[in-house]
């Protein structure tokens, strides 16, 4: 069967290039007769791998020095414990902002370790907004400010990054990141789960300023401390090797593109093309502001709720897969993360076309 346009937003598509080359290399890593699945994590050829895999990292964000970067397991549910019991350092009270699922869930976490102060929430007007920061009941005494710049359920997406003197930016950009440039310096912490820009489930990246580090929280495990993973260059036990190895194949394949600038061009023009059809259109709505939609997860709704059941299979067999939107907003969601090519982008738009045409 040939491959689909998979709208998933995650686990999602990953580059045919990168699968190609895995599937190349499955039983016999760069002739050593193993797979990478098989090498031990402390060995030579994983070092490599590992290296390589930072470097390239830190060439495609311009990931300044004092910055750590942890390979780690766990997915970015983790990280919403991890950033309060690394980054409260003593303090009790920290900012979280709301604007999604998502921040809420880190929101929840928070709570369980420290004195939350919600600066803002969006969930009255169905996230499909963000709210101007001079609006925001912000807490000089807060250890750190949280925030999801991508809120992949509703289609919320930052295009501004927030000025709040000291206090230290955490942000969940696990659908987000490498999809363009970002000027990390700007950020204390930065966690992204893999599966849907970065490579496959099972990775966790964190980019974390050195100085917000080794001031934990008493009894936080071993295994929830940034400066351990830091220390031990993420294999203070086994890595999860393999999503690794697939994610150095993403680093490579996003150099050769021409890096993040580039792929910022053409993630822009994917979304452009796709809210562009969809304003246009009077069957199709996307409810979010235009100032701050998602480059990454675009939620549309049909004119008809009781055609979504003909347009999911339909588009399904003409090859566009897992539109479904998520049921706190319904309607459907194309998730366009690096992988999805412009070709599936106007796959899409001649298909919700012919669709409107025939249905609408
Ligand atoms: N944050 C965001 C913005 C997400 O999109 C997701 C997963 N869809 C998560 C957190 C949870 O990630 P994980 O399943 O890797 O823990």
């Amino acid at each position: 069967m040939a491959r689909i346009y998979n709208f998933s937003p995650g686990p999602a598509m990953l580059p045919s290039e990168v699968m190609e080359q895995a599937r190349d290399e499955i039983l016999n890593w760069h002739n050593t007769g193993m797979s990478v699945m098989e090498m031990s994590h402390r060995g030579k050829q994983y070092t490599e791998i590992a290296e390589e895999s930072e470097a390239d990292f830190r060439e495609l964000l311009s990931i300044p020095s004092n910055y750590k970067v942890l390979f780690l397991q766990g997915g970015a549910a983790t990280q919403f414990a991890m950033v309060p019991m690394n980054l409260l350092r003593g303090k009790k009270k920290a900012d979280y902002l709301c604007t999604g699922h998502w921040s809420e869930k880190a929101i929840e976490e928070g709570q369980k370790f420290c004195e939350v102060n919600v600066v803002a929430n969006t969930k009255s007007t169905k996230f499909t907004h963000i709210p101007a920061q001079q609006d925001w009941n912000l807490n000089s005494e807060a250890a750190y400010f949280h925030y999801t710049p991508n809120e992949t359920i509703a289609g919320v997406e930052f295009h501004w990054i927030p000025e709040i003197g000291n206090v230290p930016l955490a942000v969940d950009m696990s659908s987000t990141l490498l999809s363009r440039p970002i000027d990390v310096s700007k950020f204390g912490v930065i966690y992204a789960g893999a599966q849907k820009n970065i490579g496959c489930a099972g990775l966790t990246i964190i980019i974390v300023r050195e100085d917000l580090i080794g001031q934990t929280l008493s009894g936080t495990p071993t295994m929830f401390d940034y400066q351990i993973h830091a220390k031990n260059n993420s294999m203070y036990n086994t890595p999860s090797t393999y999503p690794w190895y697939i994610s150095s194949l993403v680093f490579k394949w996003l150099k050769k593109k021409g890096g993040l600038a580039a792929m910022a061009e053409i993630n822009h023009k994917k979304a452009e093309t796709l809210y562009g059809f969809v304003d246009n259109s009077s069957f199709y709505t996307n409810p979010v502001d235009p100032t701050c939609r998602s480059w990454m997860n675009v939620p549309f709704i049909l004119a008809n709720s009781n055609l979504d059941e003909q347009f999911l299979n339909q588009a399904k067999q003409a090859g566009l897969a897992n539109l479904k939107g998520h049921r706190s907003v319904g309607g459907m969601r194309a998730s366009i993360y690096n992988a999805m090519p412009q070709e599936g982008i106007n796959a899409l738009v001649d298909f919700m076309k012919e669709f409107e045409r025939t249905k609408g």
